[in-house]
């Protein structure tokens, strides 16, 4: 783990992405300035925060069963329980989690991250997602690269611009996994709330806050040369389930689970 952050780091004039998230969840970490952001999304975004968050859950416990026992973890975001590692952990307890997040408010909470069953462990490190190859290599001290691992990228990747190349630093990423390993990502779209597209994206950009939504052709390149697991390419409430989702159970995120062949 880094070096504890100076309290001074966290930003409260600006809202942050991960607070702002926090808020939509009904967690209490988060300032007036990520309130006014979330506040004045529209109320949609609360259950597509929670949708999304359920799937991470679905999503990491079918990895687990699956006999994957290592994950690198990016764009955690502020603990909210049950966190990845205590789903997997549960199912596998020796299972070894490394989170990354570029928000030091994240690292300020790292502890609760860091709580590990006695047989597994965790690890958080302060990075960003365009530093892919610093990424890498910390987790390759944490890590055994010669096992599959899940890579999750959990509603990340749309605060990434087309000018930061996602699809190269995902591609970064999945490169220097082995064969059996995963990719496991969730992504922002307004494909089902076409008429809520404008009103999201300028609440984002008032905070300052770059917002990338996609349509579903522009999250397929996330797994190009992977092989998509069923039920494929799916918005984040059909990711499977034990019932299937209701019909008015809309999502604005795109989700898939693929294997490194
Ligand atoms: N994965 C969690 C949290 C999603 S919120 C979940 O799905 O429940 C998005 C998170 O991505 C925030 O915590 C934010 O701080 C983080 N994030 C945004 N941009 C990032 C970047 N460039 N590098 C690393 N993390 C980033």
């Amino acid at each position: 783990m880094t070096a504890p952050s100076s309290p001074s780091r966290i930003d409260t004039s600006k809202p942050h992405p991960a607070r702002v998230y926090d808020w939509l969840l009904g967690g209490k970490d988060n300032y007036p300035v990520d309130q006014e952001v979330a506040e004045k999304l529209p109320a949609e975004a609360r259950n597509n925060a929670m949708r999304n968050r359920a799937f991470m859950h679905r999503a990491a416990a079918w990895l687990a069963q699956s006999g994957i026992d290592q994950f690198l973890d990016i764009g955690t975001g502020i603990p909210t329980k049950p966190n990845l590692h205590q789903i997997v952990q549960k199912i596998v307890p020796s299972a070894r989690v490394a989170y990354t997040d570029n928000d030091p408010i994240v690292l300020r909470h790292a502890e609760a991250l860091l709580v590990s069953s006695a047989e597994g462990a965790t690890d958080y490190i302060e990075a960003d997602v365009r530093d892919p190859r610093g990424i890498l290599d910390h987790a390759r001290t944490f890590l055994d690269f010669e096992r599959p691992i899940a890579l999750s990228m959990i509603a990340l990747m749309h605060f990434i611009t087309d000018d930061e190349d996602p699809y190269g630093l995902t591609r970064t990423l999945v490169d220097a996994l082995p064969s059996g390993s995963y990719l496991v990502l969730s992504h922002g779209t307004t494909d089902e709330h076409p008429h809520l597209a404008s009103s999201v994206k300028n609440t984002y950009r008032k905070g300052e806050i770059p917002l990338r939504m996609r349509t579903r052709a522009e999250v397929e390149p996330f797994f190009e040369g992977l092989e998509l697991v069923e039920p494929g390419l799916v918005t984040a409430t059909k990711w499977y389930r034990s019932e299937p989702a209701p019909a008015e159970e809309l999502s604005g995120f795109y989700v898939g689970v693929a294997r490194v062949p």
